[in-house]
């Protein structure tokens, strides 16, 4: 029988996408993944559909499922069997994760073993809260330390005097429950009670929560906090770099997205890569005005010297219409222009020749300038691809300059028949962080479906609207746009929350 392999993958700390390419290439090729509780449920998709899966789930110290030697005995078994097996372990294999043990079993074993490392969250937690672990300016040195063992007994082997004053900063990993004590044995040891300090929870997930204060006062202000394992405690003067964050804004957020439901949005997008947690309870949704295709369809379009998008809506429903009537896109001989990115990459995929997007903000004004500055605009046919309420710059704009402008109305936006009951129980619990709106009827639709009780406690939360059309529909059913970006488009109203959050973060240090 052919001997198979342990391979020692390390899968970063909290987010799935922090694995290294290496270690997702590796559990491609699982035929095996044994794995714990603190590594991500996620990766388990990158193995193949028939490779087995086995959690030996071993949280922390309280209660092992399954002891180390018999960790080891497994993987020797599996591995004699010939089998590949990935052995995936959070963070890096070899920073406190017992990753040693397990190779020194399989050598011992005579079975092959390689080990791929990690982000390690003795680094990507604090970086995670803005922290960085040296600086040329503060930390020179940093010790990664153990909080397992009871700091107060001089037996432990660990020496917390030393490493008191040894190092400018240190992370202690698996030190919540004797947070008490290791501190108190640091201060006593010649650490500076006032050393700033931080405890970073569940670093890079989106229940990441960080408290901050001095040495002296961290174990209580975190206690308070209700902050438990997994955290790192990070103590030293990097910790003031904090507030300088480069980190993602909206890290542990729930965020409410009440736009139309689509596969890929890019406000959920924005919020994702922000660290929020989107909570999508789409309030409105969009429909096709007339599904069926006109006798006069294709002479509309082909009619056109300019085609003009305002929203990625337009281009769905325009394509749909247009399949419908069976033409093709890429044929279309007119200019196609589109408000920003976003749209113009819908065009894209859609099949729309070459869209141009004006560079400099993407709105309807911007758009018209951009036009414009192309020529002459005198008899020019344009087809306008529009929603029931579109706004009417673009349109009389061009008419001004004595273009001829088709305005097609392709779709509307309707109250959705949403879940207004659980969504009012959320709110009133207070589980959403931030409530989100980018049009108007989404707004009214949201008022119109919940109860007083609901809409009171939606004050509660931070509100931000896309642009001030929203934010005076907030205003008409009682609620305050905290936040109301200046430019156009998802990515600056998610900057806009982000900004608003490390405002309030800072107030509350
Ligand atoms: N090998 C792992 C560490 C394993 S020990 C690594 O390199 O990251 C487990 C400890 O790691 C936890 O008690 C906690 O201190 C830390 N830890 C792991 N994941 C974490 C996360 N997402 N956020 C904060 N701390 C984390």
């Amino acid at each position: 029988m052919s001997t198979g392999r342990v391979v020692l993958v390390g899968a970063g700390p909290g987010s799935p996408d922090l694995i290294t390419l290496r270690g997702a290439a590796a559990l491609g090729r699982a035929e095996v993944v044994v794995y714990d509780s603190l590594s991500c449920p996620e990766l388990l998709e990158l193995a193949p559909a028939s490779a087995e899966h086995i959690d030996v789930g071993k949280r922390g110290h309280d209660a092992p499922t399954r002891g180390q030697d018999e960790i080891n005995a497994l993987l020797v078994r599996l591995a004699r069997a010939g089998r590949y097996v990935v052995r995936l372990k959070g963070g890096d294999p070899f920073v406190f994760g017992r990753g040693g043990e397990e190779v020194s079993a399989c050598r011992a074993a005579g079975v092959p073993v390689e080990v791929i490392p990690g982000v390690s969250s003795a680094v990507a937690a604090a970086a995670a809260a803005g922290i960085p672990v040296t600086d040329r300016r503060h930390a020179a040195s940093v010790a990664v330390v153990t909080g397992h063992r009871d700091a107060s007994r001089p037996w432990t082997g660990i020496r917390w005097d030393r490493l008191a004053t040894g190092a400018d900063t240190l992370v202690i990993l698996m030190g919540m429950r004797n947070l008490e004590k290791i501190t108190a044995t640091l201060i006593d040891a010649g650490r500076s009670p006032e050393t700033p300090a931080a405890v970073v929870m569940e670093a890079e997930t989106p229940r990441q929560r960080v408290v901050r204060g001095p040495l002296h006062d961290i174990a209580r202000r975190s206690r308070e906090a209700g902050l438990g394992a997994p955290a790192v405690v990070v103590v030293g003067d990097v910790v003031t770099l904090s507030n300088e964050s480069t980190g993602r804004g909206l890290a542990g957020r729930r965020v409410l997205v009440t736009r139309p439901a689509s596969a890929d949005d890019p406000l959920v997008a924005a919020l994702v890569a922000a660290g929020a947690e989107p909570v999508c309870v789409p309030t409105v949704r969009v429909e096709a005005v007339a599904a069926d295709p006109e006798p006069d369809d294709a002479r509309r379009v082909a009619g056109c010297d300019d085609l003009l998008f305002t929203s990625r809506n337009a281009v769905r429903f325009l394509r749909e219409r247009l399949a419908r009537s069976g033409i093709d896109p890429a044929t279309l001989d007119a200019r196609v222009w589109c408000v920003g990115e976003a749209t113009a990459e819908a065009a894209r995929t859609s099949g729309f020749p070459r869209p141009r997007v004006p560079h400099a903000r993407y709105q309807a004004a911007a758009l018209l300038d951009a036009i414009r500055a192309e020529g002459p605009l005198r008899g020019r046919r344009f087809l306008f691809a529009r929603g029931l309420r579109a706004g009417n710059t673009l349109p009389a704009g061009l008419r001004e300059d004595g273009a001829i402008v088709d305005e097609w109305v392709l779709y509307r936006t309707v109250p959705e028949n949403f879940d207004a009951p659980a969504l009012a129980a959320r709110l009133v619990r207070g589980e959403l962080d931030a409530l989100t709106f980018t049009s108007p009827s989404a707004v009214k639709a949201f008022a119109a479906g919940l109860g007083a009780e609901a809409l009171e406690a939606a004050r509660r939360s931070t509100v931000a609207a896309i642009g001030s059309v929203t934010a005076e529909a907030l205003r008409a059913v009682g609620l305050v746009a905290h936040a109301v970006p200046e430019r156009a488009g998802m990515g600056a109203l998610v900057e806009a929350l982000e900004r608003l959050s490390r405002a309030a973060e800072e107030e509350g240090r």
